[in-house]
């Protein structure tokens, strides 16, 4: 009737790489690595959404070996989990996200990246909580390495 699901991701920030959070285009000089569009936010979504369902994890059902998902928009795998979720009969109850960056500030951001994500989840955009934090400069993000990104989701079975 009811499920939770965590999902955790990171990914490398470099030069001459766009940044795309939680669907959004974030102005900033260095974008994430990945074989996708690298939203490191989106990906940390959809583990929490297949976790839930205990259907394994992205790289089971998107292989980064497979060509079809160079440069893909997460948000299209996104939906695609959704699809999978609502074939299981379940729907999103709601979710809470934290994105781990030092810069650029994400704050101006927040409320474009709810509204995306509660638009392909199918949910009101009151039930999608995202927040920002750095780490005080320290670690792999405080240094400006990489972004990491953490998701809990609750998902409520349609027979609910
Ligand atoms: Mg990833």
């Amino acid at each position: 009737m009811f499920r939770i699901g965590f999902g955790n991701d990171v990914h490398r920030l470099v030069r001459d790489r766009p940044l795309v959070l939680g669907g959004v285009r974030i102005e900033s000089d260095l974008g994430l690595l990945g074989h996708s569009d690298a939203d490191v936010l989106v990906h940390a979504v959809m583990d929490a959404i297949l976790g839930a369902l205990a259907l394994g994890d992205i790289g089971r059902h998107f292989p980064d070996t497979d060509s079809r998902y160079k440069d893909a928009d997460s948000l299209d795998l996104l939906a695609t989990v959704v699809g999978l979720m609502r074939k299981e009969g379940f729907r999103v109850n709601n979710l809470d996200a934290t994105v781990v960056a030092q810069r650029p500030r994400l704050a101006p951001h927040i409320q474009a990246m709810q509204a995306c994500l509660s638009g392909v989840l199918g949910v009101d955009s009151g039930r999608v909580n995202i927040k920002a934090t750095t780490t005080e400069g320290l670690g792999y993000c405080g240094r400006s390495e990489a972004m990491e990104a953490f998701a809990v989701v609750s998902l409520l079975a349609d027979s609910a």
